[in-house]
């Protein structure tokens, strides 16, 4: 008992920084904003951050090629620009060239992550029961019961999200307009 006090703050330190250290990812997001609480949300981001670590030979030798192709471009270009564009000035030129290779390398990785993570999330809200167009993030909670597509995007729904969309009609309470006559009573 006189252990789990420490051993919770740990835990609750590691999560608050688990919740810095993946803002920048999903910041601005509005998939980020749709999940029902804290507890799915994190849920959702931890799923995503596992679906990132490979987990076969093959998945780390294509983890491995990834960061190769994504720090050879920008060390290239510092090369060139290290070789072409600063004055000579000893040992410097060539830390700064792996400075601006490095940033460039984090750079790249940030984007490439937060360019998926918007698909990656409509997924998660998916599974957490939050009707959402996988194509165009659309919220789709609160939509009529006979719609199939999309009306942002026009997109068929999959066999989840017709599910979801159905199940949000009959069940969920609509969050503006009150229930109108003509639905099954319940
Ligand atoms: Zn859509």
């Amino acid at each position: 008992m006189g252990s789990s006090g420490p051993a919770t703050l740990n835990c609750v330190k590691a999560e608050r920084f688990n919740a810095i250290a993946r803002r920048p990812y999903t910041k601005g997001l509005p998939e980020w904003e749709m999940f029902p609480d804290e507890e799915s949300r994190r849920k959702a981001i931890e799923f995503v951050e596992r679906g990132m670590t490979p987990r076969s030979i093959k998945g780390v030798f294509q983890f491995l090629l990834a960061v190769a192709i994504f720090l050879v471009v920008p060390l290239v270009v510092s090369m060139l620009i290290a070789a072409h564009l600063l004055p000579p000035m000893g040992k410097w030129n060539e830390r700064i060239m792996w400075g601006m290779a490095l940033t460039g390398y984090t750079v790249i990785v940030f984007l490439a992550i937060r360019r998926d993570m918007p698909k990656a999330l409509r997924r998660q809200l998916l599974e957490c029961g939050v009707p959402v167009c996988i194509r165009c993030g659309y919220d789709l909670r609160g939509l009529p019961s006979d719609r199939t597509h999309c009306p942002e995007c026009g997109r068929a729904f999959d066999e989840q999200v017709a599910r979801l969309v159905r199940e949000g009609d009959a069940g969920a309470p609509p969050s503006n307009e009150t229930p109108t006559a003509g639905g099954p009573a319940r």
